[in-house]
């Protein structure tokens, strides 16, 4: 059996954390129930609202700049910079949430990070 891929490689190219060859999401955004490859149980894969925080913090800090160089740097019209950086931040968030997803799922997957219970309570 090979060893686990690292997170960051089966995050950042959407595959299966236990293997690093099967596809994690069915679709843009779902994870499969399954890896079709090793068959390692997904059904667990719950990344919350932390790759929305990153992708958020990440295009944020992309999309910010590009505006103040769109506006003052280039002095575009304000409703050409508005709309160019508009357009580049929706682009850029749909483009990062399934890398970010699956990133954070590789992770939570490596150390075995699941919701607290009562039976965790000694
Ligand atoms: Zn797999």
């Amino acid at each position: 059996m090979n060893a686990a891929p690292s997170p960051w490689a089966a995050g950042l190219q959407l595959r299966c954390p236990q293997c690093g060859k099967g596809a994690v999401f069915q679709g843009y955004l779902k994870f499969r129930d399954a890896c079709r490859v090793c068959g390692a149980d997904f059904k667990a894969a719950d990344a919350g609202d932390g790759p929305a925080v990153f992708v958020i913090l990440v295009v944020g800090a992309i999309i910010a700049p590009l505006l103040i160089i769109l506006q003052f740097g280039l002095d575009l019209p304000g409703w050409l910079a508005l709309t160019i950086t508009m357009i580049a931040a929706v682009a850029l968030c749909l483009a990062f949430l399934p890398p970010f997803k699956a990133l954070l799922f590789a992770f939570q997957w490596k150390h075995k990070a699941r919701e607290a219970t009562l039976d965790d309570i000694e």
